[in-house]
């Protein structure tokens, strides 16, 4: 999450890819970073690692220093996603819309949001790969935390009103199956929030591949335009969306810095996008 990464590991297996987006398999070199690339598809201009680090690998960074780094940070974090959330309503729409007041928030970390959800009476399941920060969440917080990825953990049928995850689809491999398997845990007429780096906002644009966005454990980087393309192609309608942060602290004079974060939250070329989502009741 955030600005936290760890280098690649130069003996790690990896894997051809094609563009998740839009399925064309003629992707070309876009930005070489330290021991990893991003490559840009002509198609749609999605930007992804090619090739990438096998999915185990990547789990296996998530170990007791990044548990550390979410707990020192878990406030800090948590008034960012309320802030987010705030933007877009999403509390009173999901208690207006006579749903189940519950919230899957996957890569939950230590489960700061979900102590908040469950203080505002909403049922939580939190699921995280970082075994330490699950623990710590069930330790200190009193959330539940499956761990493991999505598609491994057994949440039984349990259905949700609302699935969160903030910092979450840029770290995963397949990003189309994983909004299918989310999908299949939201309730007809749910939400689905995603927050992510915005590939065309200010800061990517401006920094390229010294983007702090650009790091080894973002597999995949979205623009507003193609997240949105995705969502809908697996069965949701976008009913908010919102990005801010224009300029990095310590990349601009302060005097700049507050007009520019102002101006791209208006206009839209925040560095971090946040989509609200609603499942489409037709099913597949
Ligand atoms: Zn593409």
């Amino acid at each position: 999450m955030k600005t936290f990464s760890k280098s690649p590991d130069p003996h790690q297996s990896t894997r051809h890819v094609s563009c998740v987006v839009c399925g064309a398999d003629r992707a070309e070199p876009h930005w070489e970073c330290d021991g990893f690339a991003f490559v840009r598809c002509p198609a749609c201009g999605h930007l992804y690692q090619d090739p990438q680090p096998d999915a185990g690998d990547l789990i296996d960074r998530y170990d007791e220093e990044y548990a550390q780094y979410e707990v020192d940070n878990a406030f800090n974090f948590l008034d960012l996603m309320l802030k987010g959330l705030s933007d877009v309503a999403f509390f009173e729409r999901v208690e207006a819309a006579g749903i189940d007041r519950s919230l899957l928030d996957i890569g939950c970390a230590t489960g700061a949001l979900l102590e908040h959800a469950k203080a505002r009476g909403y049922v939580v399941q939190g699921v995280e790969v970082c075994v330490p920060a699950a623990e710590y969440g069930e330790r200190e917080r009193g959330v539940p935390i499956a761990t493991g990825t999505l598609d491994e953990v057994d949440l039984a049928d349990a259905t949700f009103g609302a699935a969160h995850f903030s910092h979450v689809i840029e770290h995963v491999p397949d990003p189309r199956a994983f909004v299918g398997q989310v999908r299949e845990r939201v309730v007809p007429g749910g939400y689905m929030v995603i927050v992510t780096p915005n590939t065309a906002g200010l800061q990517a644009r401006l920094f390229g591949p010294r983007w702090r966005s650009a790091i080894a454990d973002h597999v995949h980087l979205f623009s507003r335009r193609n997240l949105r393309r995705l969502v809908r192609e697996e069965g949701f309608d976008v009913v908010a969306e919102k990005t801010w942060g224009g300029l990095g602290i310590g990349t601009a004079p302060r005097w700049l810095k507050r007009p520019v974060d102002w101006l791209a939250k208006r206009l839209g070329f925040g560095d971090v996008m946040l989509l609200l989502c609603r499942r489409t009741d037709t099913s597949r």
